[in-house]
């Protein structure tokens, strides 16, 4: 049982206290939720993970109350709990519950009540799937050098060019899509909200992973999408995919977080045990050493992730900085502590389907998802050198 007393740190009030204690008790009873995380279809695992986190209310935290959701509006400190929660158990289902969110968080955030009504509700039964559209072939990091183009025709919009490493891509119901506007000039963008059934769109590449992740490439040719798909205000595509981004960085160190708790479980549970020399591994003081690394490095990341998501809940515009440091360290982090736990479980830990062998597999992609650890650095820097927001010169992601 991983330490649950970070609770009791003054981020929280009682109703966080309250869904992370109803939500391990669910995860005990719901076991089946984690063995579909290792079967070998993806997409129907994906489905069920959905059908199955949504009987237990708690795709509800992925939309503001208004909207079928369970918080007044996204609570950040929820997010992070269920992602930390559900990542202890299964990478796959903490990437399901994530998706909900991230998928139509520039709806939540920016879109208008008309769009909000028709597809958040959905996502809180588990009815549909999102997926967030911004990443392309020669635009990662570089997010503002996007070739996708959106052009006015009468009172719709054509979208043409290519999308990749989408999430979701294949099983998602709809798709918020980042554009150029070339009609307002070069650095122009809006944000679209794209059907799956669109004639115009057209999934064209599954892109396998190290660990299981629904990930491809979506094809958009004279894809026509009326004036009402239109998110928040054309012209500020990258303001809100910036936005977005900055109230779900801190979840994905949440996540980090999780991983890194199941690593350290494990490897009391083996160094506990497990016997060289005539003594138990955990008595010999290097393995003490390392043990005291992970435990510190552990409750730093939470720190981290907490002030971040407890800043944006409780009234910060923008979290910044905050949420960059949140990621950066927490990912960077679970990546030392589950090498440490696999040198700690010798050949056991490197033996495949072992939890840490598992682990090992599902951190790697959280360094480089949602903006990479190098781009954090950037982030934090600018922050750090130029703490006036006129003044800030932001890296895009
Ligand atoms: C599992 C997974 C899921 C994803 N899901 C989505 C999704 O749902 N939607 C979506 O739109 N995208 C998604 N992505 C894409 C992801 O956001 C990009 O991979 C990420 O932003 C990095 O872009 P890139 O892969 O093109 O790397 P690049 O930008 O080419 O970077 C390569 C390397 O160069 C470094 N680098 C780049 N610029 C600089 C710089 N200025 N200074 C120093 N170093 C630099 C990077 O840090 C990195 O180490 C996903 C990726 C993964 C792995």
């Amino acid at each position: 049982m991983a330490d649950r007393t970070f609770l009791t740190w003054p981020f929280f009030d009682d109703s966080h206290r309250k869904l992370a204690a109803d939500l391990d008790a669910w995860c005990e009873s719901e076991r089946a939720l984690f063995s579909h995380a290792d079967e070998t279809d993806l997409d129907s695992s994906c489905k069920k993970i959905v059908k199955h986190l949504a009987s237990g209310g708690w795709l509800r935290y992925a939309v503001p109350k208004a909207f079928g959701g369970a918080t007044e509006s996204l609570d950040v400190r929820s997010l992070c709990i269920i992602r930390e929660t559900l990542a202890r158990r299964s990478g796959l289902a903490d990437f399901v519950f994530a998706l909900q969110g991230l998928g139509v968080g520039p709806i939540t955030e920016f879109g208008s009540d008309e769009l909000k009504k028709k597809y958040l509700p959905n996502i809180a039964v588990g009815k549909s799937i999102g997926a967030f559209a911004i990443s392309e072939k020669d635009a990662g990091s570089d997010v503002g050098a996007m070739t996708t183009v959106a052009r006015r025709d009468g009172k719709d919009f054509i979208i043409d060019g290519q999308k990749t490493w989408i999430s979701n891509a294949g099983i998602a119901d709809h798709y918020v899509v980042f554009c150029r506007l070339p009609e307002n000039g070069e650095k122009s963008y809006i944000a679209l909200l794209v059907d799956a059934n669109n004639a115009g769109m057209r999934v064209t590449e599954r892109i396998a992973l190290i660990s299981p992740h629904p990930l491809g490439t979506i094809q958009f040719t004279n894809c026509r999408v009326s004036a009402d798909a239109v998110v928040g205000t054309a012209g500020d595509g990258l303001k809100i995919a910036l936005g977005t981004l900055d109230v779900f960085r801190s979840t994905v160190g949440a996540a980090a977080l999780g991983l890194a708790r199941r690593a350290l479980d494990e490897s009391l549970t083996h160094t506990s045990s497990r016997k060289q020399f005539g003594q138990k591994l955990g008595d010999f003081q290097i393995t003490q050493a390392k043990i005291a690394e992970i435990a510190v490095n552990i409750d730093a990341s939470a720190l981290l992730v907490y002030r971040a998501a407890w800043a944006r809940d409780t009234g910060a515009q923008r979290i910044t900085r905050e949420a960059a440091m949140a990621k950066l360290f927490a990912t960077e982090s679970a990546q030392k502590i589950i090498d440490d736990s696999v040198q700690l479980l010798g050949a056991r830990g490197v033996v495949a389907g072992e939890p840490v062998e598992q682990l090992y597999r599902e951190i790697r992609a959280l360094r480089i998802y949602e903006g990479t650890s190098e781009i954090q650095k950037l982030i934090i820097a600018a922050q750090v050198l130029s703490p006036n927001p006129k003044t800030q010169k932001m890296p895009a992601k």
